[in-house]
């Protein structure tokens, strides 16, 4: 039985008062999430302060990305180590934001994403397809070529240890959900596409879904046989919203 996982990108939001008024709402909540393992992803330099807030909890803090070197002349960037050395276990990899304002490629992500393997950090491995590309049916080529540049670096059994974040790119911050039965789609696509390579990988993976969730339509996605929970965004910077959001995924 894979544990869901509901995690929260906070991207490049708030402030040292908003996030601590976001993680009280948190820990007074979080009790009540009885299945989902809760991770918040702050941006870098709130890392440390909310991996404190975390102490006890059973929220986890992760980061929102890596550089795929460990130390030197490399300025702006952040290594795995640090990420490490500061208390998190947990790094977003490959968030479609990422790839299309930063160009990271899908040989860039892979590259993070072996870093991070190396380090010891859980990647969540985010992955989807751009509007014009679901209209052009291409949207398994292009997860399938997302996925296929991880293992050809990393080898399959490198996803025993992460999480696969289905996003389709026009539902992010769009308000415009991709429906049950269209998520359902890609992630049923994404477990036979590991399975045919390890089946036992493929059964234990989580597999999260992200892409304008809200209470109002977590329960529904997250019923889906192949949804092991959320990425949420937006969503993820209310504490009631995100709770609820967490609850739902069982
Ligand atoms: C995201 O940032 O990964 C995301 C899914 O954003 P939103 O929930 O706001 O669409």
């Amino acid at each position: 039985m894979r544990k869901p996982m509901v995690a929260g990108n906070w991207k490049m939001n708030g402030n040292l008062e908003s996030i601590r008024q976001l993680m009280d709402g948190l820990k007074a909540g979080v009790d009540s999430v009885e299945s989902a393992e809760v991770v918040v992803c702050p941006p870098f330099i709130y890392v440390p302060k909310v991996v404190g807030m975390c102490d006890g909890t059973k929220i986890q803090a992760g980061a929102q990305n890596l550089c795929d070197q460990n130390s030197g002349a490399f300025t702006g960037e952040v290594s795995g180590e640090m990420i490490k050395d500061v208390g998190c276990q947990i790094v977003l990899v490959g968030h479609s934001e990422r790839r299309s304002i930063y160009g990271e490629t899908d040989e860039a992500v892979a590259d993070k994403f072996a870093k991070a393997q190396e380090l010891g950090l859980k990647p969540i491995l985010c992955v989807g397809e751009l509007l014009e590309e679901r209209e052009n049916n291409i949207t398994e080529e292009v997860v399938g070529r997302q996925l296929d540049a991880v293992i050809n670096k990393s080898g399959i059994q490198a996803l025993a240890n992460s999480v696969v974040a289905y996003e389709p790119v026009w539902a992010i911050g769009t308000g415009k959900t991709a429906s049950p039965e269209q998520a359902q789609e890609v992630h049923a696509f994404i477990r036979s596409k590991i399975a045919s390579l390890d089946a036992g990988i493929a059964d234990g993976l989580q597999l999260l879904y992200g892409g304008s969730v809200k209470s109002g339509n977590a329960t529904e996605l997250f019923s889906q046989a192949d949804i092991d929970g959320g990425l949420i965004g937006g969503a993820s910077l209310d504490a009631t919203e995100f709770l609820a959001i967490c609850k739902a995924a069982k």
